[in-house]
């Protein structure tokens, strides 16, 4: 059976942070499905399809990386693509705290299921959506922070 792994987030936008877990993730699954939420809640600077456009130019190529949006539980969402692992990243002792509570919620929904957490890397720890955000809504340039495929502006408004 296929090991496959789903890295669930916004991806608002997709970062070199994002990048560089799904690549070290690579060796440990036979598949990782990039699954885009679509969260009405939250205010995303970029749209969907332009988040799923960006990320898959990044990975063009590569038939083991997929991506796609999804919409509802995770868990649900895994067990529909026959995926046993979830996959995140963690930065510092707050992305910890919430990403156990939701590791231990979603074990509790779907035991089968593991969460997969892997260290950023050092360079990586910084980076943050939230922040590239900015920098970007003030005219700053985030080229250092997104995979250098990834021109922002053809994204912006699309
Ligand atoms: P969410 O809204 O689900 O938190 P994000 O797009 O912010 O979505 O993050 C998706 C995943 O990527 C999370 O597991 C997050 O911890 C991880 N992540 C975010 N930034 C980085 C980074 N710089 N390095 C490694 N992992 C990161």
């Amino acid at each position: 059976m296929d090991k496959i792994a789903v890295f669930p987030g916004s991806f608002d936008p997709f970062t070199v942070g994002h990048e560089s877990i799904v690549k070290r993730a690579l060796p440990l699954f036979d598949r990782v499905i990039i699954a885009v939420g679509e969260n009405a809640e939250k205010k995303n600077l970029f749209t969907i399809e332009a988040r799923m456009n960006m990320i898959a130019k990044v990975f063009e190529g590569d038939s083991r990386v997929v991506v796609t949006r999804y919409s509802g539980l995770t868990v649900e969402f895994c067990r529909s693509h026959g995926a046993r692992y979830i996959l995140r990243g963690l930065r510092t002792a707050a992305d910890f705290e919430y990403e156990r509570a939701m590791g231990h919620m979603n074990w509790k929904m779907a035991p089968e299921i593991d969460t997969v957490f892997l260290l950023t890397s050092t360079e990586h720890t910084p980076i943050n959506s939230t922040i590239v955000r900015d920098i970007i809504k003030n005219g700053g340039d985030a080229s250092m922070f997104v995979p250098a495929v990834i021109s922002i502006s053809d994204y912006l408004g699309k």
